[in-house]
């Protein structure tokens, strides 16, 4: 018989793909096909599929459970109600074993035959390799424009590096996976968070794929909450801002202020000034508020944080061992 010490060395290493979804009953069957053809030209590695249902309202569950019943390698971990994407990819990283773990989207935007390469990076001894989109086929061009200019201002606001034109589509191991779980903020924005955590990083460029069928469930207001999210997460610079911003109105102001007192004595057409005090009051009126709402912003967060509520809630664990994953951020656990 093997030694305990004999059958450790002798294990896989073993690969977690997270998988979010949400409103993807049309997709999720043809996902699950090239995962599954992905996992079967793995020949040294094992691998658990972790879907993570984020609340969806379609049969997205229904489907996801035929699957978990019928391959021990799905898991699935069913949310009690919509909780974002970043929240869902924080589940799937929470309840990951691998000694990797990727982070795919469901609607084959990201084709999962990319990550032989990214295991081939990470065996070289990389601990992120981060998939970077050289085109992106089925994105208006709006979309790719707002992109753009979000992550060059970003960069420009933030002192951690977040690279360019990258999703979340990305291989990640142990020590980071460990790193991020050890993060407890809510307003989440992952890609910075990994960025932020270290480690050896490299790229790797890929064709990004239109979506495989159904719509981007990131609406524009989504969207703009998400790059909110980036920017006040890794930046207080719009604080400073903010103070600049006041000091350069005061400034103006008290030129202005000067010039009022001089019409005022030394001229008689000192009636005529109300254009001037219009601008004035509304300019400085603009300022304040807009100086108010920076700061309204980052105390809303404060708020969140801390109140201090579990980040997602978990309806059901299906797939999992008996006691479900070892690590969960849910007060709900449920498992079968
Ligand atoms: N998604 C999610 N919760 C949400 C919105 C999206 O889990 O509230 C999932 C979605 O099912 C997909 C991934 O996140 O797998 C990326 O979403 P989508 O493709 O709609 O975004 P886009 O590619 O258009 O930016
Ligand atoms: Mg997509």
């Amino acid at each position: 018989m093997k030694s305990a010490v004999e059958t450790e060395i002798t294990k896989m290493p073993l690969l977690s793909v997270v998988i979010p979804c949400y409103n993807e009953e049309e997709v999720i069957g043809e996902t699950i096909k090239r995962l599954k053809a992905f996992c079967s030209e793995l020949i040294d590695l094992d691998v658990e599929l972790i879907f993570v249902d984020d609340g969806s309202r379609d049969r997205t569950r229904e489907y996801l459970k035929s699957f978990v019943e019928e391959d021990s390698r799905i898991r699935l971990i069913g949310f009690a109600r919509n909780f974002g994407h970043q929240i869902a990819v924080t589940a799937g990283i929470d309840a990951a074993c691998g000694d990797a773990v990727v982070l795919i989207d469901a609607d084959l935007q990201d084709p999962p035959e990319v990550m032989h390469e990214m295991i081939a990076k990470w065996r070289e001894g990389y601990d992120v390799v981060y998939g970077t989109r050289t085109e992106r086929p089925g994105e208006s061009a709006f979309k790719l424009s707002t992109a753009r200019n979000f992550y060059r201002l970003l960069n420009r606001l933030s002192d951690i590096p977040i690279p360019f034109d990258t999703g979340d589509f990305r291989l990640m191991s142990r020590h980071v996976v460990d790193t991020l779980r050890a993060m407890p903020e809510r307003d989440r924005f992952v890609r910075g968070m990994v960025s932020w955590a270290g480690f050896k990083q490299t790229a790797l460029s890929y064709q990004r794929a239109a979506r495989f069928a159904g719509e981007s469930k990131y609406p524009l207001r989504k969207m703009l909450h998400f790059a909110t999210d980036g920017i006040l997460s890794f930046s207080t610079k719009p604080l400073q801002m903010s103070i600049s911003l006041g000091l350069f109105s005061s400034a103006l102001a008290f030129l202005g202020i000067l010039y009022a007192f001089v019409v005022r004595i030394f001229t008689h057409t000192w009636v005529e000034g109300w254009a001037g005090l219009m601008i004035a009051i509304l300019f400085l009126g603009g300022v304040q508020l807009i100086s108010i709402g920076i700061l309204g912003e980052y105390i809303g967060r404060i708020y969140s944080e801390v109140k201090n509520r579990p980040l997602y809630v978990v309806e059901e664990y299906l797939g999992f061992n008996q006691n479900g994953p070892e690590f969960s951020r849910s007060p709900v656990v449920k498992c079968l």
